[in-house]
């Protein structure tokens, strides 16, 4: 028996009634009957993979994100990687990075025999600091790669006018960004290569699959030949040449993206205006709510972008809670609150500690972020109840540990 009566604000970490039945995830895709169709009727057709469907949705993705060309790979990290061998990167560069990202943006640096150089972020957006990048070019910086964390745009113009001013390639890892405004111009137009992913987490899915967006021809014949074994022609244009003969110029890699991804892509690129017109109503509401409880900083947009809020962060306020992170993590999750932390920074991973020596203490912003970070459920699907459980459970948890 316990001491304490058990009442409706008791938390269910301590054996309450949780404020949900079932878990509220994070994130989850939007799949509807004709998405279904859609790829059901490519099952049926003569290309399941580099048939008609990968070219369509290219042409529609470019067109979306006002970009000249989008080659499409078998996942964002493929994306990321073909980017960067385009790019040029090779043993002995050094690429400039943020640790506030998923591995994969520094890792694709590393598939090229680079080096990635993380620096610190800033504290309102948790994107990469502009100053401090430029502290950390060196003769031997070749790219910089911007991460637009959780849909918000990182500082393009200044990141453009740094890589201009040093020669170096813009890659924006925009796998948050999908739908994004930066100054009135759509994310996918601004760095010289964007990339975004189709996972199922992501504004829109192909299952797995990414996309590099580029305004410059020479980038995206080396991205078509990269994900393409290094081959300089495809099945169906020399099917359509009626030829057998081919060439290999460079060494390259299967990503290709299949014509059962490609169709579901078409079809989810068609809904994205929606998505993120829910996910803003989301956030939105999540905003108000924070004005009630306190406990917790908000997520912000900057005045000059159009945000996308893949993620809605909230970082803890350890002076006005009785509770570490994790305390308040166990119990939303007790209360079927999916929440999660994004991310883990880089160097705090073991592969990264044990090859570049990183002891923590680098990077203090992104490291205080990370402390006292939560995302909060954020999906196209959520219903209204959904978003009414999350800020209740959070009224509850935050409430019980406020001091
Ligand atoms: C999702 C994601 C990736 C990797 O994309 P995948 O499609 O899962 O390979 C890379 N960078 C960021 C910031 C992401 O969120």
């Amino acid at each position: 028996m316990s001491a304490t009566p058990l009442t409706s604000q008791t938390l269910a970490v301590d054996g309450g009634t949780p404020v949900r039945e079932t878990l509220l995830p994070y994130g989850r895709q939007s799949i509807d009957e004709d998405d279904i169709q859609a790829v059901v009727e490519v099952l049926r057709s003569a290309w399941l993979t580099t048939g008609p469907k990968v070219g369509e949705f290219e042409e529609a993705f470019a067109e979306r994100v006002s970009a000249h060309y989008a080659v499409s790979f078998s996942s964002g990290t493929a994306a990321l990687h073909g980017a960067a061998f385009a790019a040029g990167l090779k043993a002995g560069d050094e690429a400039i990075t943020s640790p506030m990202t998923f591995a994969a943006t520094a890792n694709c640096v590393l598939y090229q025999g680079a080096t990635p150089v993380l620096v610190d972020v800033c504290s309102d957006t948790l994107n990469i600091d502009p100053e401090q990048v430029c502290a950390r070019i060196t003769a031997r910086t070749r790219a910089i790669l911007p991460v637009d964390y959780s849909g918000h745009p990182a500082d393009l113009d200044s990141i453009v006018e740094i890589a201009q001013r040093h020669g170096l390639v813009m890659i924006e890892d925009a796998c948050h960004a999908l739908g994004a405004e930066y100054r009135g111009r759509r994310v996918g137009s601004i760095a010289d290569m964007t990339v975004f992913s189709f996972h199922p987490v992501k504004h829109i899915t192909t299952g797995e699959g990414g996309m590099v967006a580029t305004n410059n021809a020479s980038y995206a014949e080396a991205l078509r030949r990269f994900r393409n074994h290094g081959i300089s022609s495809d099945a169906r244009q020399r099917q359509a040449a009626g030829q057998w003969h081919y060439e290999m110029v460079l060494l390259g890699f299967n990503y290709r993206l299949t014509d059962i991804g490609c169709v579901l892509g078409l079809r989810q690129l068609g809904k994205l205006d929606g998505n993120l017109a829910r996910r803003r109503e989301i956030a939105a509401q999540y905003t108000a709510a924070f004005r009630e409880i306190s406990g917790v900083i908000p997520p912000i947009a900057r005045r000059d972008v159009t945000h996308a809020w893949h993620l809605y962060p909230i970082r803890l306020l350890p002076g006005k809670l009785a509770a570490y992170r994790a305390h308040v993590f166990r119990a939303l999750r007790a209360e079927n609150i999916g929440v999660n932390v994004h991310y883990i920074p880089v160097h705090f991973h073991p592969y990264y500690r044990d090859r570049f020596g990183y002891k923590g203490g680098e990077f203090p912003v992104a490291e205080d972020a990370y402390s006292r970070m939560m995302s909060l459920p954020m999906f196209h699907d959520m219903t209204d109840r959904d978003v009414q459980d999350v800020i209740e459970a959070l009224a509850k948890v935050l409430g019980h540990y406020s001091r």
